[in-house]
């Protein structure tokens, strides 16, 4: 499900070979095919329209919040789930229609609030009992009524990294499930805000249906309990976190994840939301690096490449493994080797792969890292005093850079010596 193909024995990105890019930008280079987002976006949205469900999808924008990805999406009918004023800008920006924005996230401050009121969004998902009482406080100034989801927490274990994990009673996401009659009785009395959605978001990178099932399920029971009560419940937010084959890992079919949507909260009549990052933004990205040094120790060999951890921080972070391809195909026969792929960082753990079955290398080769279009650019630092990197759109045989590399001058500007220092 990506379009990062060889052909005549180069790597391709759509109808694009890599090196032009490589030539053009330098390295390293994020690489976006516009093509494998809407695939996969039709794809999602797709098997829960026939699964009969009445659905939107509000892509996650922290997991890639590239305007011109964005736009991308967006020109598909895609809303967006916002977690900071940032990006609600960017979302704006991108063309996203305010209406089609929900603003997600466990600590919203009042000037966020405030702006997301006045622009107009869709929907807060609120988080916990005082943001619901502020957000009440600033939308009632304001002589605003903002539809509200209450996030609750229904305490079910997503069986993934126990940093994406965020449905268990110990993470600090939403409302514990047993406490909701009462919040949103609470919310219910509250002036500016209408409770009229449930929200829930289990975890991320999920490769099994079943904490999805169990968390559905027990959503279901609580709207038939808030219906019993008086509240108007019309909406779901089901969250994100499909998971996505980085390489060994089997995560379901979207077909399937549909087809528990519909067996839990399917008869409730409810307006549903989705919010996929990673499902959608993953599969769509590359990082394009460059050996500098291919050094042939006694027991090993690394590939010293000129990415590293502030660029992808994902391996540091979560261990976690993106497959590493040369750009250059290597012929049927070719002899692989086992290589260290690591970066200039002084740190151990920036090592991007350990004995990754490479062909020869030679310095100056390019690699492909490949499913680094969520949590890749939008964690990236300037650590070490690396300036961030660029990133470039392709669509067929057309190519932008939709992101500028970073001048070491830029960062620079926005430091200076203390006054008692000239
Ligand atoms: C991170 C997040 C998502 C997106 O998760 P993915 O695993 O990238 O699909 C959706 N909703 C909320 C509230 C999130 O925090």
């Amino acid at each position: 499900m990506s379009m990062f193909e060889y052909r005549n024995g180069e790597m391709y990105a759509e109808d694009v070979p890599l090196s032009r890019i490589a030539e053009v930008t330098g390295t390293p280079v994020y690489v976006y095919s516009a093509g494998t987002l809407t695939e996969a976006y039709t794809r999602f949205a797709s098997a829960l329209a026939e699964a009969g469900l009445n659905a939107r999808v509000c892509y996650a924008m922290k997991a890639n919040s590239n305007i011109a990805v964005i736009r991308t999406l967006a020109d598909l009918g895609a809303g967006a789930d916002v977690v900071s004023g940032g990006e609600l800008d960017r979302a704006l920006i991108a063309g996203v229609r305010a209406e089609d924005i929900v603003f997600s996230g466990v600590g919203k401050t009042p000037g966020e609030m405030q702006r997301a009121i006045t622009a107009g969004i869709g929907q807060f998902n609120v988080e916990s009992v005082p943001e619901l009482e502020l957000l009440s406080h600033v939308s009632a100034s304001a002589g605003a009524t903002v539809d509200i989801a209450i996030r609750v927490n229904p305490n079910v274990d997503a069986n993934t990294h126990h940093k994406i994990s965020t449905g268990r009673q110990e993470d600090k996401f939403g409302i514990d499930i047993a406490r909701a009659q009462e919040i949103y009785a609470l919310a219910a009395s509250l002036p500016g805000i209408a409770p009229i959605a449930v929200a829930v978001h289990i975890g991320s990178q999920l490769t099994d249906v079943s904490p999805f099932r169990a968390a559905f399920a027990r959503v279901a029971e609580l709207v038939g309990e808030l219906r019993a009560a008086g509240h108007d419940i019309r909406k779901l937010d089901l969250g994100g976190g499909l998971g996505i084959d980085y390489g060994g890992q089997t995560p379901p079919p979207v077909e399937d994840y549909a087809a528990v949507v519909a067996e839990t909260v399917g008869h409730l009549g409810c307006e549903l939301m989705f919010e996929p990052g990673r499902y959608l933004a993953g599969p769509a990205g590359i990082l394009v690096t460059q050996v500098i040094y291919a050094k042939e120790a006694e027991a090993r060999r690394f590939a010293i490449v000129d990415a590293a951890m502030n660029d992808l921080i994902r391996p540091a972070l979560y261990d976690a493994v993106h497959r590493i391809e040369p750009a250059r195909e290597p012929a049927p026969e070719t002899a692989l080797h086992p290589w260290d792929v690591v970066g200039p960082v002084c740190e151990t753990g920036d090592t991007f792969a350990k004995g990754c079955e490479l062909p020869a290398l030679s310095d100056g080769e390019l690699l492909v890292m490949r499913d680094a279009g969520a949590y890749g650019a939008v964690m990236s630092s300037v650590y070490n005093s690396r300036p961030l990197v660029a990133e470039v759109l392709v669509r067929g045989d057309a190519f932008a850079i939709v992101r500028e590399r970073q001048e070491p001058a830029t960062f620079l500007g926005y430091e200076s010596l203390a006054d008692w220092q000239d």
